[in-house]
């Protein structure tokens, strides 16, 4: 009896057959599908420059990350020996222009953002807090000093950044946030909580932003890995973008030097410019996920047969998988119409937060029918869909929640703010 507990469960059985070996009628993802979504032939809205850029990000994403994508999601693992691989893509910079960056449009950098994601959304994220969060505010809202020292090693993957708005009781209320930064002799100490802060656990920098305690205003402070009083700790069980390292920090009396102080964060509207840039990213996340999804099913369709026939033959999948694309097709053309609204300084806070949850939305339908066309398959990572089910889902909640956003556009469009509930205190900022 007694071998039956504690380490028995680990003698039972043998490891799992490889997945190509154990279903060899349709080929899993590691073996990425070609891209098939460009119905509408989306391409000739590009540049060459942006043709090429999407051509190369889509050869290394598929070359590179997707072999290893299943095993590292499983393990909630971030593959740090890829970081190398990822700056070959040129896009860790964003659309960041000078001191070592090469300045992307912002139209290339979206699309490339979906091609990323349209393999693995993880990668997308790490990318996108980096390049579209850390880039853009010490670009926007750093010293000339600060931009000279921290721009171009971040511009290159050879430090790395994480950006720390979100408090455990400050999500959707960001802009009421209690971590305190406050006057000290050569600087200042930061006191407080932050929750979610993506790639903070290994972060070079950290950008934290804090209420000021003498004026009670946004402030935003450039902090490095392994301060004293600084902690940064995983956060486990998530569902989706497993690979994205999360953290929960604690900062107790950090000291931040004077010289380490974003000078241009002086209230909450000052990281709205920085926002317009990554939520604009963000919807391009949805689009790209989408994409890979679609192109999935295409594959397994014309390879899986049941009932003496591919999938593909039968009248319900087609009508799903003609849903998808359309869903798509319509995701690109809002998505590309939000860039260049940006590219002209036309684009209105609500008209990119109605194109965030729009293009969630969206694609919830179509992850969600990918999931069904694939079967049984479609819970399994090493088909892509089941993964990109579950990617989807925190980027339906961040960068503003679904809810969120779509009440920033009702307030643009009636002229009424919904937020508050008449029970809520009133805003600090
Ligand atoms: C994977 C992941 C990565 C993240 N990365 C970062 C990061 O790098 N940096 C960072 O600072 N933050 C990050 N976040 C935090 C993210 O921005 C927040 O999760 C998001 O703003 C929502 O906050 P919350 O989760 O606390 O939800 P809550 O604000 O508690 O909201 C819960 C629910 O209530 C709804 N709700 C709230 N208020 C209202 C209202 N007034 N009217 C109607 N509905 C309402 C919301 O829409 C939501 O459905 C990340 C989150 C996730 C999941």
């Amino acid at each position: 009896m007694g071998s039956l507990g504690g380490g028995a469960g680990a003698m039972v059985g043998l490891p799992a057959l490889d997945v190509a070996l154990a279903f060899p009628q349709a080929t899993p993802a590691s073996l990425f599908p070609p891209a098939v979504s460009d119905y509408y032939q989306f391409d000739d809205l590009l540049t060459d420059e942006e043709k090429a850029l999407r051509q190369k990000v889509r050869g290394i994403m598929e070359k590179e990350i997707a072999p290893i994508m299943a095993q590292y999601w499983e393990k909630a693992e971030f593959p740090f020996h890829a970081i190398p691989k990822l700056a070959t893509l040129g896009l860790a910079a964003g659309i960041t222009k000078g001191y070592g960056c090469p300045g992307l449009s912002l139209t290339a950098n979206a699309i490339s953002t979906a091609e990323v994601a349209r393999v693995d959304a993880s990668c997308s994220t790490f990318i996108l807090v980096h390049a579209s969060l850390v880039m853009p505010t010490i670009d926007l809202c750093g010293s000339e000093a600060q931009k000279q020292k921290y721009l171009p090693s971040l511009a290159q993957f050879k430090t790395l950044g994480c950006w720390a708005l979100t408090e455990p009781d400050y999500g959707s209320d960001a802009s009421s946030l209690r971590t305190a930064a406050t006057k000290v002799p050569g600087g200042w100490h930061l006191d407080g909580q932050k929750r979610w802060i993506g790639n903070s656990t290994f972060a070079d920098m950290l950008i934290i932003l804090a209420r000021n305690a003498d004026t009670n205003q946004l402030n935003g402070f450039i902090v490095k890995k392994g301060v004293p009083g600084l902690k940064s700790t995983k956060m486990e069980n998530k569902i989706g973008l497993r690979m994205v390292q999360n953290g929960d920090i604690i900062l107790n009396k950090v000291f931040v030097p004077e010289e380490d102080r974003l000078p241009g964060i002086n209230s909450f509207q000052d990281i709205n410019k920085v926002l317009a840039i990554s939520r604009v990213m963000v919807v391009w996340q949805p689009i790209g996920i989408s994409m890979g999804v679609f192109d999935m099913c295409h594959r397994y369709l014309k390879e899986r047969n049941q009932f003496g026939a591919p999938l593909a033959a039968f009248q319900l999948k087609q009508e799903k998988l003609v849903r998808m694309l359309g869903n798509i097709q319509a995701m690109v053309l809002v998505g590309w119409r939000l860039c260049k609204l940006y590219e002209s300084g036309k684009m209105t806070r609500g008209q990119s937060a109605l194109g965030k949850a729009w293009t969630s939305r969206m694609a919830r339908e179509v992850v969600s029918l990918g999931r069904e066309l694939l079967g049984g398959n479609g819970i399994l990572a090493d088909f892509l869909v089941a993964k990109a089910f579950c990617d989807l889902e925190p980027i339906f909640s961040y960068e503003g929640t679904y809810e969120i956003n779509s009440l920033v556009t009702g307030r643009e469009i009636t002229g009424v703010a919904s937020f508050k509930h008449a029970m809520s205190a009133k805003s600090r900022l």
